[in-house]
């Protein structure tokens, strides 16, 4: 039997997030994990606070608002090893933007920046946390092991309901694309993203992002030891393989980005990349959105509860925090306290 109260299944963004908010507030909690860093989805994202790749319905927005605050504060804490800081994102559009985006409201230094780049109609910028994911979920994944003391077990679930025979009180569920086997949920359906680590661009010193079309995104995340040229947005394709034609082509898009941008990218620029990634976002396709996150908790019989915390699609890593703190809240109302 297990002494755990709470298990949390999954140790990608979301699961780790949501286990160490649940310790922080003084829960005995268990992670179950068929993979954990460096193999997960979380482990292959860009990754940038992407307010932009969510619609700012009123729970969206609250988690997004809410872990922007969580992610500023990760970036002016002195423990640089956890891989966050803050950067400058310009984002490009094809036409003049009739109003500002949602998110304006919230982030730091938000400008419309009246500069106008040639094949573009408009620009915005401001400043947002990035999360360098090769520091970041291995730090996530100390903090709550060796700093709050959690437990990690290895090992596939067949039925998340097992968990409850061990002596576990609440599921939280953060099984991300796992979520459609699991509990069933066939909403869930893979969009896969395909991008490339190339060596540092020189003089390159804000992330670059044009407003997405079909299924292609283009993208340059500048970090310490390498750049990220992203990438795709494909609806249920499976392939966790890289594809040559689809890699040449994201390098092109961005080649043609930063030079339009003012920024030299001779036509070699990518020839060498250090690594290149595809990972299977978890996207939860409802009506006409396919980040339609599931954030609720089932009651099962008597002290029995599952909370599902699943289906953040494009934005997994931006909205982890805001909704590890819902979660939270809503194990907490579970448990009577
Ligand atoms: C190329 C790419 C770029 C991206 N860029 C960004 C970005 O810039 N900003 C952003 O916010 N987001 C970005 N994302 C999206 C983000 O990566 C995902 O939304 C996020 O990783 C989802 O996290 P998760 O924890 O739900 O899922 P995962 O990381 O997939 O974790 C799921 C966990 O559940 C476990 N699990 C599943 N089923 C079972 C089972 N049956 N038994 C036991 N364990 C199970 C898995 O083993 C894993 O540990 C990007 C994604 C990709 C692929």
């Amino acid at each position: 039997m297990s002494t755990h109260e709470i298990a949390v299944v999954g140790a990608g963004v979301v699961g780790l997030s949501c286990a160490i908010r649940l310790r922080e507030r003084g829960h005995s909690v268990a992670i179950y994990a068929e993979k954990q860093t460096p193999n997960t989805t979380s482990d292959r994202a860009g990754a940038v606070f992407s307010p932009f790749r969510i619609d700012g319905h009123p729970a969206a927005a609250r988690w997004t608002q809410a872990s922007y605050r969580t992610f500023v504060e990760l970036a002016e804490q002195s423990d640089a090893s956890c891989g966050v800081s803050l950067t400058t994102l310009r984002e490009l559009f094809f036409a003049p933007l009739e109003q500002h985006p949602w998110w304006s409201e919230f982030v730091q230094d938000y400008e419309r920046s009246g500069e106008l780049f040639p094949r573009y109609g408009d620009s915005v910028r401001a400043v947002v946390p990035k999360m360098d994911m090769r520091r970041y979920m291995p730090w996530l994944t100390r903090r709550f092991v060796e700093s709050l003391g959690g437990r990690i077990v290895p090992g596939e679930l067949v039925r998340l309901d097992a968990l409850f025979d061990l002596g576990h009180r609440v599921i939280v569920n953060c099984s991300g694309l796992g979520a459609g086997e699991l509990v069933m949920d066939r909403a869930m359906r893979p969009r896969r993203g395909q991008l490339l680590h190339v060596a540092p661009i020189a003089g390159l010193d804000e992330c670059i992002v044009e407003e997405s079309r079909g299924a292609t995104a283009t993208y340059v995340f500048p970090f310490e030891d390498y750049t990220v040229l992203g990438g795709t947005y494909e609806l249920d394709a499976w392939c966790e393989m890289p594809q040559e034609a689809d890699l040449a082509a994201i390098v092109e898009r961005c080649r043609a980005m930063l030079v339009a941008c003012g920024y030299q990218a001779p036509a070699d620029f990518a020839e060498r990349p250090l690594r290149t990634l595809a990972g299977l976002r978890p996207s939860r396709c409802v009506g006409d959105s396919d980040e339609a996150v599931r954030l609720e908790c089932e009651r099962l019989g008597d002290h029995r509860w599952i909370v599902h915390n699943y289906g953040h699609g494009r934005a997994g890593v931006t909205l982890s925090w805001g909704c590890a703190d819902q979660a939270a809240d809503l194990v907490e109302e579970a448990l009577g306290r």
